[in-house]
């Protein structure tokens, strides 16, 4: 039976933390579904097509061909629990920064186990060399012009780098936050 795991979040763009949480879910799991949230009211950095782009391009660059080819790209502004079985995932992945996360993502955890007790969340601890990172603040960096080769991998920082500098500055509407 093969299976399959759904891995949430924006990925505004995919940075190195969210890839270490995809390393771990590809030793867990045969195939990780990467379920890029789209919210009505936020315009992201990058369209739904450029971050899946972002997505394989990294994955390949870091994993390989092969693994990377057990990933799958989709969006969703359902509840995650129905984009799971929409593709057949029992498990849900989430990555564990800090004890924010954890506060946050246990209530999470506890709604999905309600709504769909057939559903496991599966928490993943970030790894130390990672765990400092989110998107938010690499776009900020990357927006003031900032070195965000640290933090994002090497098929991103290219195209962030373009991507930001063309963007509205900070004080615009379209800043997100997640
Ligand atoms: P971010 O919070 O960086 O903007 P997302 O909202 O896309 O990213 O988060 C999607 C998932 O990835 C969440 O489970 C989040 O905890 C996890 N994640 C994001 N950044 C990291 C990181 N640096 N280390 C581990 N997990 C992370």
């Amino acid at each position: 039976m093969t299976r399959t795991a759904l891995y949430p979040g924006s990925f505004d763009p995919i940075t190195n933390g969210h890839l270490d949480i995809l390393r771990q879910s590809l030793a867990l799991a045969d195939k990780v579904v990467v379920a890029i949230g789209i919210h009505p009211g936020k315009t992201p950095l990058f369209s739904f097509d450029e971050r899946t782009h972002l997505i394989h391009a990294a994955a390949a660059e870091a994993f390989g061909d092969a693994d990377a080819a057990r990933i799958e790209v989709v969006s969703f502004s359902n509840l995650v629990v129905e984009t799971a079985r929409d593709f057949g995932a029992g498990y849900l992945v989430r990555g564990l920064r800090d004890g924010t996360d954890l506060d946050f993502e246990m209530q999470m955890a506890g709604t999905n186990g309600t709504l769909a007790p057939d559903i496991r969340t599966v928490f993943l601890p970030a790894s130390p060399a990672v765990r400092h990172i989110t998107a938010t603040l690499v776009r900020q960096i990357a927006k003031m012009g900032g070195d965000i080769t640290a933090f994002v991998p090497p098929a991103v920082a290219g195209p962030l780098k373009t991507q930001a500098s063309t963007a509205v500055p900070l004080s615009g509407t379209t800043q997100t936050t997640e």
